[in-house]
C-alpha cells in the first residue's frame, strides 16, 4: 500500500473532483437507502389493510418509528393527509421512483467526477513516466528491454488507474452503503441485523480468495497469450527462413503446443468462474432466506412482535443493497493489491536518476571551436567492456578527421562520448575550450549533426522524417535541398506521394541505403558547425557513395567533421586520419603519411585498390 502514496499528489491536484465525488457518493447512497424504508412502510400498510378487510385484529401498527427524517415526513403527510389507500400506494410508488432517479442521478455525477478524475490522473501519470523515460540516459535503455518499458507505461499505469478510479469509488461507495444500511438496520432491530449480516463476511472472504485465484490464472493466461502472439509474429516475419529451411511442420507443432497450453489454462479459468457466480448467488440467497426465516419466526412467535412484514421487506432490500458492496469489497481489495504492485514497478523507474544531466552549465553563443579529447577512457558500465583507453585527439575548428579501425575498436563509442550519451570514466572532452559537462545537453546535441551507425526512421512521411530535428517545420525547399545533398531526392521523387510518402510498417519499405541517406538528409538540414557521421555510407553502392561524398565536400567546407568508416574514401581532403584499435590510436597522420607508415591503413588501402573499389582522388588526402 505504501507504494500507492506516490499517487497522492494527484489526488491533491484533483482534490475538488475528489471532494465532489465523495459528496455525490454519499447523496446517491442516501437516496437509495430510503427506498427500503418506504417499501417497508407500504408493505405494513398493505398487511394492515388485508387484516382490516378480513376482520382480523391488527397486532402491530406501522409506527412512525426508526425511519429517516425524510421518510418520517412522508409518513406524516400520508397519515395526516386523509388520503385514500390506493392514492397512498400511488404516492409511495412515485416516491420510490423519485428516490431511484435521485440515487441514479447522483451515481451518474459520482462516476463523472471520480472516473473522470482517474482518467486525468492516468494521463498525467503517463506523461510523467514518458518524460522520465526521455530524461534517462542511453545506459538505462541498454539495461531494460523495450517490452518492459512498454508494459510499465501502459499495463501498470492502467492498473494504477483501477485504484485511482473504480477502487476508490467502490471503497467510498461501499463504506457509505454499509454505514447507512447497517445504521438503519441496527436502529430498527439490532438482533435481527446480527443474524442477517452473519453470512456477508464469509461472502467477502470467499470472493477475495476466488478473485485472487482468478487473477493468478488470468495473469498466466495473459503471459501464455503474449507468448503465443510472439510465436505467431516471429513466424510471419521469419517466414522466409522457415520456408527455406522447410520448418513449417516443426513450427506448426511448436505453435500447437503453446496453443494447447493456453487452451487448457483458459478452460481452467472458466471452471473457477463457473463456480464463482453460482456460489455468490447462493450466499446472497442464504442471507435473504435468513432474513425471512428469522424475521418470520420473531413475528410468529411473538418473540419480538414489532418485527412486521414491513420490517422483513425492509431488511431483505437492505441485504440486497449490501450485496454489491460486499462483493465489491473482495475484488476491490485485490484490485488495490495489483495497483500497489504496479505502482511499485513504476516507482522503481521513477526513482532512477539519469547519470547525464545539466549541472552548472553556461549558455554558449554557438557551439564551435576546437574539439579536444584528453586522456579519455571509457568502460561500458553494465558489461565492463573497456571500449576506449587513454584516447587523446585534438581537432582544430574546421578540420575534417577520418576515423577508421576494425570492428569493435571503439569508433562509435567515441562518437557517443562526444554527444555525451555517456560520461568518460577518465579524462575530458572539450569543445571550444568548454568541457562537455559545462555545455547544456540540448545545445550540445543541437549543435552537432550526428548520423548514428544504426539509422532509425519513424513511421511517418519522408518530409517529417527529414525535418524531425528542426525547431519549426522547415520549408519544402529546405527539405529538398537536404535530400539533394544526401543524393536521395531523385529516389523520393519516384515514390507515389513523393515527400508525403509514408515510411515503415504503414508505408513503403526502404532499402538500407535509402534509409541511411534519409538519415543523412535529416542531419544535414540542421546545418550546424560540427558533423559526426558514423559509418553512414556502409549500405550504399560506390557510385552513390562518391556522389554523396562530392556533395559532402561542398557541404563540409567550413565545418568540423568527424567521419567514421570502414572504407577509405578520399574525395574529401582529410586533415587527419586516425586508426583505432582496442580503443586506442595506433596510427595517426594524413593519408600520405599513413601510406608511408605502411600499417593497417596502407593495407586497407591496397586491399580496396585490388578489389577495384572506388577510392576517389587520393591525391587530395
Ligand atoms: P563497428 O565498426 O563494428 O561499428 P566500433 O568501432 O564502432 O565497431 P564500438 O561500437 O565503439 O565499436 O564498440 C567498442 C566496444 O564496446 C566493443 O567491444 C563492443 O562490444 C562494446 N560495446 C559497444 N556498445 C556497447 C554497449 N552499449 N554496451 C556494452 N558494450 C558495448
Ligand atoms: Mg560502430
Amino acid at each position: 500500500m505504501k507504494h500507492l502514496a506516490a499517487v497522492n499528489k494527484y489526488f491533491w491536484k484533483y482534490k475538488s473532483r475528489l471532494i465532489f465525488g465523495i459528496l455525490f457518493i454519499i447523496l446517491s447512497n442516501y437516496f437509495r437507502i430510503l427506498s427500503p424504508q418506504v417499501s417497508g412502510y407500504v408493505v405494513d400498510k398493505v398487511t394492515q389493510a388485508i387484516k382490516l378487510k378480513k376482520g382480523l385484529p391488527i397486532t402491530n401498527t406501522p409506527r412512525n418509528r426508526n425511519y429517516d427524517v425524510l421518510v418520517k415526513q412522508l409518513v406524516y403527510w400520508v397519515e395526516t393527509g386523509n388520503i385514500s389507500f390506493s392514492n397512498m400506494i400511488v404516492f409511495s410508488g412515485i416516491t420510490l421512483l423519485i428516490l431511484a432517479l435521485l440515487g441514479g442521478f447522483f451515481m451518474f455525477l459520482m462516476r463523472q467526477t471520480i472516473i473522470v478524475m482517474s482518467r486525468h490522473i492516468e494521463y498525467d501519470q503517463k506523461n510523467e513516466v514518458f518524460q522520465h523515460y526521455q530524461k534517462l540516459d542511453i545506459g538505462f535503455y541498454k539495461t531494460h528491454t523495450t517490452g518492459d518499458l512498454m508494459n510499465r507505461i501502459s499495463e501498470d499505469i492502467s492498473r494504477v488507474r483501477m485504484y485511482t478510479g473504480p477502487a476508490i469509488m467502490y471503497v467510498i461507495n461501499l463504506s457509505a452503503t454499509i454505514c447507512f444500511s447497517v445504521y438503519f438496520m441496527i436502529k430498527e432491530n439490532a438482533e435481527l441485523t446480527m443474524f442477517v449480516l452473519a453470512p456477508l463476511p464469509i461472502l467477502t472472504i470467499t470472493i477475495y480468495t476466488v478473485n485472487t485465484i482468478i487473477h493468478k490464472k488470468s495473469e498466466k493466461i495473459q503471459s501464455l497469450l503474449s507468448g503465443l502472439t510472439t510465436t505467431a509474429q516471429e513466424s510471419y516475419s521469419g517466414i522466409r527462413v522457415i520456408k527455406s529451411f522447410v520448418q513449417e511442420a516443426a513450427m506448426m507443432r511448436f505453435f500447437k503446443e503453446k496453443s494447447n497450453l493456453y487452451k487448457n489454462n483458459a478452460i481452467g479459468l472458466a471452471k473457477v468462474e463457473a463456480i464463482y457466480f453460482p456460489s455468490m448467488a447462493l450466499l446472497i440467497g442464504v442471507s435473504t432466506l435468513l432474513t425471512i426465516a428469522i424475521g418470520g419466526w420473531y413475528h410468529v412467535s411473538h418473540h419480538q412482535p414489532e418485527v412486521s412484514a414491513g420490517t422483513i421487506t425492509e431488511f431483505v432490500i437492505y441485504v440486497n443493497l449490501l450485496t454489491f458492496p460486499v462483493t465489491a469489497l473482495g475484488w476491490t481489495a485485490s484490485m488495490i493489491q495489483r495497483a500497489a504492485a504496479s505502482q511499485k514497478r513504476l516507482n522503481e523507474f521513477l526513482q532512477i536518476q539519469p547519470n547525464i544531466f545539466d549541472d552548472n552549465c553556461a549558455s554558449l553563443s554557438s557551439l564551435k571551436g576546437d574539439i579536444v579529447f584528453k586522456n579519455v577512457s571509457f568502460t561500458y558500465p553494465h558489461t565492463g567492456i573497456k571500449a576506449i583507453t587513454n584516447f587523446s585527439l585534438s581537432i582544430k575548428e574546421g578540420q575534417k578527421v577520418l576515423i577508421i579501425g576494425r570492428t569493435g575498436s571503439g569508433k562509435s563509442t567515441l562518437a557517443q562520448l562526444l554527444l555525451r550519451f555517456y560520461n568518460p570514466e577518465n579524462g575530458n572532452i572539450k569543445i571550444g575550450n568548454h568541457p562537455l559537462q559545462s555545455i547544456f545537453l540540448s545545445q550540445l546535441r543541437e549543435g552537432i549533426s550526428y548520423v548514428p551507425q544504426d539509422v532509425f526512421l519513424f513511421s511517418d512521411t519522408v518530409s517529417n522524417n527529414i525535418g524531425f530535428g528542426m525547431p519549426s517545420s522547415p520549408s519544402k525547399q529546405e527539405i529538398e535541398n537536404a535530400a539533394k545533398f544526401a543524393s536521395i531526392h531523385n529516389e523520393i521523387m519516384n515514390f507515389d506521394k513523393q515527400y508525403d510518402t509514408m515510411i515503415g510498417e504503414r508505408g513503403v519499405t526502404l532499402s538500407g541505403g535509402q534509409k541511411q541517406r534519409i538519415a543523412i538528409a535529416r542531419s544535414l538540414i540542421k546545418n550546424p558547425e560540427i558533423v559526426v557521421f558514423d559509418d553512414c555510407l556502409s549500405a550504399v553502392d560506390s557510385k552513390t557513395e562518391s556522389e554523396i561524398i562530392n556533395n559532402f565536400y561542398q557541404y563540409l567546407q567550413n565545418k568540423t567533421a568527424i567521419i567514421i568508416t570502414h572504407r577509405i574514401f578520399s574525395t574529401i581532403r582529410f586533415d587527419k586520419v586516425i586508426v583505432l584499435d582496442k580503443g586506442a590510436i595506433i596510427e595517426e597522420g594524413t593519408h600520405n603519411e599513413l601510406i608511408q607508415l605502411d600499417g593497417y591503413y596502407a593495407e586497407l588501402y591496397r586491399l580496396q585498390l585490388n578489389r577495384g573499389e572506388s577510392i576517389g582522388d587520393s591525391s587530395l588526402a
